[in-house]
């Protein structure tokens, strides 16, 4: 078991994968347009308003989500372009919701980033 840093999937929720079958989490690109696909997939709203780094290092999306051809020939990976399309359980946001995406982690929001607890791992 791992033990105090946790992943989750952000769509479904599942944190323990089963060891048999296509188990990937995979974290939210770096590339802002493959980004903006994720967080309309992942329908939560207020992942717009995340830094993409901060969405990188904490945010993530099990293999359940991508259809089959976009794993690898193992099935055990998925290449950065893929895109979660499957069992969606929440409506895609909207492009309105985009106008500002992507922000970018600054450092003088540093008073911002430690008033907000996003993920509780250290
Ligand atoms: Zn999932």
């Amino acid at each position: 078991m791992e033990s105090c840093r946790y992943r989750k999937c952000v769509i479904c929720g599942i944190r323990n994968l089963p060891k048999s079958s296509t188990a990937v989490l995979a974290s939210f690109p770096l590339d802002p347009d493959r980004c903006r696909l994720w967080v309309k997939a992942s329908g939560i709203e207020d992942f717009v308003h995340v830094p993409i780094e901060k969405l990188h290092q904490s945010k993530y999306v099990c293999g359940s989500h991508f259809a089959p051809e976009c794993f690898n020939s193992k099935g055990n990976r998925l290449p950065s372009s893929a895109v979660p399309t499957l069992r969606l359980n929440r409506p895609l946001l909207s492009d309105d919701l985009f106008a500002e995406f992507p922000l970018h982690v600054k450092s003088n929001h540093a008073k911002f980033e430690k008033g907000k607890i996003l993920c509780n791992f250290m």
